[in-house]
């Protein structure tokens, strides 16, 4: 069955999108069925993946509204074994619109599930914010993937995450599991970075990937050609981080997803 991972940090900026985009094309790269979820109203993932986010007919909101079905919303293969199920700006609004509405944070749960099967992994790019689209995300993932920026207010924020999970463990998704924490945006011209991974696992106790990810030019060049840092640059260091990371994942995955 489909594993589903959510990319999870109310913080802005520190790679969440970079990650779910990456991430999944690395994975599509190996021959992974990925269905990739844009669960952020910005839809950095859906324009990172060459949609023009400005002109979707049939986007997340519409399942939110339920005004569309999931065949009608996924855009299908829009890399090779990935297929897409794109945001816009209009989701901003599906928090309000949905006030009232009995068991909203399992939307997205309900409307993927006849289709979860076709696909090894779901990828869920979550909004800066612990909010009600981020909790569908914790209720359909079977785990919470954590970007963490190397910068100096890295733990910032990381036991309200932490504290939001298991709430969702204890009331809402009792499956739901850590995946792990990702360091990205590492400098190794830099102490920091190196000061601020030795400082997070030493006051983290969370299962932390070996992969880093480097601060790398061509990972921010590549969401304006509107393609995966493995199409736009696939010798860059940033290609290489993201394949290492998507070879870990699966690994990870056949070691206790059985
Ligand atoms: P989030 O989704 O958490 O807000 P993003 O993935 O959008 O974060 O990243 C924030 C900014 O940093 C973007 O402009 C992105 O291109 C850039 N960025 C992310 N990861 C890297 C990296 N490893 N190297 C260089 N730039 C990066
Ligand atoms: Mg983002």
């Amino acid at each position: 069955m489909g594993r589903a991972i959510a990319i999870a940090n109310q913080k802005g900026g520190v790679g969440k999108t970079t990650t779910a985009i990456n991430l999944s094309a690395c994975l599509a790269e190996m021959g992974k069925k990925v269905l990739t979820i844009d669960i952020d109203p910005q839809g950095n993932t859906t324009s990172g993946l060459g949609l023009d986010k400005n002109n979707i007919e049939n986007t997340i909101y519409d399942l939110f509204l339920g005004e569309a079905d999931i065949e009608d919303c996924i855009k299908k293969e829009v890399l090779e074994n990935l297929s897409l199920l794109p945001s816009d700006i209009d989701l901003a609004a599906a928090e309000i619109e949905l006030i009232g509405v009995q068991n909203k944070e399992f939307i997205i749960k309900e409307s993927i599930e006849k289709i979860r099967d076709d696909y090894d992994f779901i990828i869920i790019d979550c909004p800066p914010s612990l909010n009600m689209l981020t909790i569908n995300a914790m209720t359909t993932a079977d785990t919470v993937l954590v970007p963490i920026q190397c910068e100096y207010y890295a733990l910032e924020g990381l036991t309200q995450l932490i504290h939001t999970i298991n709430l969702v463990k204890e009331r809402l998704n009792p499956e739901l599991e850590m995946e792990g924490v990702v360091f990205t945006m590492y400098d190794a011209r830099t102490n920091l970075s190196l000061q601020v991974v030795e400082n997070v696992k030493s006051n983290l106790h969370q299962t932390i990937y070996k992969t880093i990810i480097p601060r790398n030019i061509r990972l921010a060049e590549a969401p304006s050609h509107g393609l995966p840092i493995n199409l736009y640059d696939s010798k860059s260091a940033g290609a290489e981080s993201y394949r290492y990371l998507a070879e870990e994942v699966i690994h990870r995955g056949e070691e206790e997803w059985q």
